[in-house]
């Protein structure tokens, strides 16, 4: 997998990954807890990147673009706004997907065919990152479903941590603070 921003890009993350989150939590989120009502307490299914607005957002695959909204029911425009979804293409990560969130403007269309590094879009605050830093949320999912059991419950999933992918292929890991 390569990164999202170029060395020369000024970003900073943490692992936020199952940090408590807003918002009903759909079959294929992540949840942390039940709520007093009993309704799931969602889970933040990535890892927030932090950089300036209108940075370019590489795509980490060699893959193709595919529509969220066909692939994960109900989609919600309104939490993810503009997003990109790459599926692998690459020998050693095929059919695994990389989600770029809450983007100002997408260069891509779906069933384009995009090369590793290749410029996808622009980071912003659309969806719910309105008024909060401006950030990538980048997420991983499986070509499967991850059975687990999260607030008491049997979950299937597909997003997983993809804080060792993006350390592995951070190109300013050797100096970057942990
Ligand atoms: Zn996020």
């Amino acid at each position: 997998m390569g990164f999202p921003f170029l060395s020369t890009t000024d970003y900073e993350y943490a692992n936020n990954f199952l940090d408590r989150r807003a918002g009903v939590a759909r079959h294929y989120n992540h949840v942390r807890g039940v709520l007093g009502d009993g309704s799931l307490e969602r889970a933040h299914d990535g890892i927030d990147l932090y950089v300036e607005r209108g940075t370019p957002v590489r795509s980490v695959f060699e893959g193709i673009v595919i529509n969220p909204a066909r692939r994960w029911r109900p989609w919600d425009p309104a939490r993810y706004g503009r997003t990109v979804v790459v599926i692998s293409t690459e020998p050693t990560s095929r059919g695994y997907t990389a989600l770029m969130v809450h983007l100002s403007r997408v260069d891509v269309r779906h069933g384009d065919r995009v090369r590793r590094g290749q410029v996808v879009g622009r980071t912003g605050d659309t969806g719910n990152a309105e008024g909060v830093p401006i950030h990538l949320h980048f997420e991983l999912r499986a070509p499967f479903e991850l059975r687990l059991r999260e607030a008491g419950r049997i979950r299937h999933v597909d997003a997983f941590d993809p804080y060792p992918s993006l350390r592995a292929a951070d190109p300013q890991r050797p100096h970057a603070r942990r």
